[in-house]
């Protein structure tokens, strides 16, 4: 199927319908069979880490989907990174803590010099390092990234870091993480958007010599800290690229993040549709089944109609990104469509479930309190629909 890309009209690209790349989801349910749900619900009850998964997904070479062969990933395209984020979700299985890894590399891949890529892509591909973490909100400044307060100051041959970082997930299951921290003051910038930098920060060498890490109690199990910066040195051959340009760096990130979230909201739609679907035919209650009735039936068909609609969408940006077109719109309608349709379907497999969607065994609560996330992390849904409302419906700027 061909499409027009909006900003390019003259631009074709081609989408793929069905299932596409079918030995690659073939591989992820196989793996996924190892993890059934019965694993997902002890690591919730105990809020721990998913070890195990994380391992096996790395020797399948699954989370080095996206870095290139020439440093032992699997140099595959956005797309196959997407779908097997989609699948992995589809199985039951949480997808967070590869979809982390495959988009915080970015930064390093697009951005970093040559020597950092050989120190850490192959390490990082292997499973020999995990970069897991990626520190950007703050808690005093939330979305307004570009306000935000850890400094990073130059004093002789290091960065002394200071400042606090907040929902920073798992930081304590991570060996580096991802740090945009303010290097020039925001008064002494032209643009408020520059002055940023990143750095890759050493979390093992960092705990305990001016960073300290706390676990914050949360909705779901998404391993998520609070990070705390006194006096940290960071060398600066950890800065990466160009001092004052990291938020042009982590802006570079987010068409690709946008598309990998919406291909995982999907993959929890389709588990928790698959469920409700379930359940709808084989319970009977007024000598027939629930899902005869319409008041039962139309909101799993109402949710499946979304589903799909935000899968199209979700194709056709990781077409336009993929052709190397502009595909910020597209990225973010595609995260936006999908975190509601998955909304929507894990709300309707609740309610199919009556009083059983609340008990912890039949994993429909677990999934429904995962797939709340999406419409406020990584982004939330009012900052994605400014971008649309300024960007390309022309309207004013609202912040
Ligand atoms: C489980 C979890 C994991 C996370 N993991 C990470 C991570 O690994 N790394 C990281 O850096 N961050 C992470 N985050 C943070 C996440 O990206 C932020 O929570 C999110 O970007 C929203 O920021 P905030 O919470 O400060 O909300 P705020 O910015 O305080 O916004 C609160 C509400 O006000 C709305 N709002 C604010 N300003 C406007 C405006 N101008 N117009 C309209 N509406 C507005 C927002 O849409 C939102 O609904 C995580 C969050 C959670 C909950």
């Amino acid at each position: 199927m061909t499409v027009h890309s909006p900003e390019t009209p003259e631009g074709e690209v081609t989408v793929a319908l069905g299932e596409d790349y079918p030995d690659l989801r073939e591989s992820v349910r196989r793996i996924c069979k190892d993890f059934p749900s019965e694993y997902w619900r002890k690591l919730d009850e105990a809020r721990a880490y998913p070890t195990e998964f994380v391992q096996a997904m790395t020797a399948s070479g699954f989370l080095g989907a996206l870095i290139p062969e020439e440093y032992g990933g699997s140099g595959l395209p956005l797309r196959a990174a997407a779908v097997i984020l989609e699948e992995i979700n589809a199985c039951g299985c949480t997808a967070s803590p590869v979809h982390a890894q495959m988009y915080i590399m970015g930064t390093l891949l697009r951005h970093g010099s040559d020597e950092q890529k050989r120190r850490y892509l192959p390490k990082i591909a292997s499973g020999q390092l995990r970069l897991q973490a990626f520190g950007v909100t703050e808690p005093t400044t939330g979305s307004d990234t570009t306000q935000l307060r850890t400094r990073a100051e130059k004093r002789g041959n290091v960065y002394v870091v200071n400042g606090q970082k907040v929902w920073t997930s798992r930081a304590l299951h991570s060996d580096l993480m991802l740090l945009l921290a303010r290097t020039t003051p925001v008064d002494q910038v032209k643009k408020r958007t520059e002055g940023l930098s990143t750095f890759i920060i050493d979390l093992r060498e960092a705990r305990g010599h001016g960073m300290e890490i706390r676990p914050i109690k949360a909705l779901i199990n998404h391993n998520t800290t609070e990070v705390f910066f006194d006096n940290l040195e960071v060398p600066p051959e950890n800065l990466i690229g160009e001092e004052g340009q990291g938020f042009r760096y982590i802006l570079d990130g987010m068409n690709a993040e946008r598309i990998l979230v919406a291909s995982e909201c999907i993959g929890d739609g389709r588990w928790l549709l698959d469920k409700g679907v379930a359940y709808a035919n084989q319970r009977r209650v007024f000598g027939r089944p629930i899902g005869q009735n319409q008041g039962v039936q139309f909101p799993l068909a109402r949710a499946y109609a979304e589903l799909e609609a935000a899968d199209m969408m979700a194709r056709r940006a990781a077409a336009l990104f993929e052709a190397g077109k502009p595909c910020g719109p597209d990225a973010n309608m595609a995260k936006l469509l999908a975190s509601e349709a998955t909304w929507h379907a894990a709300e309707a497999a609740m309610q199919t479930h009556g009083g059983f969607g609340f008990a912890q065994e039949y994993d429909v609560e677990r999934k429904w309190r995962e797939a709340r996330i999406y419409q406020t992390a990584p982004i939330s849904t009012n900052l994605v629909l400014a971008y649309l409302g300024q960007h390309v419906l022309g309207l004013p700027r609202s912040y």
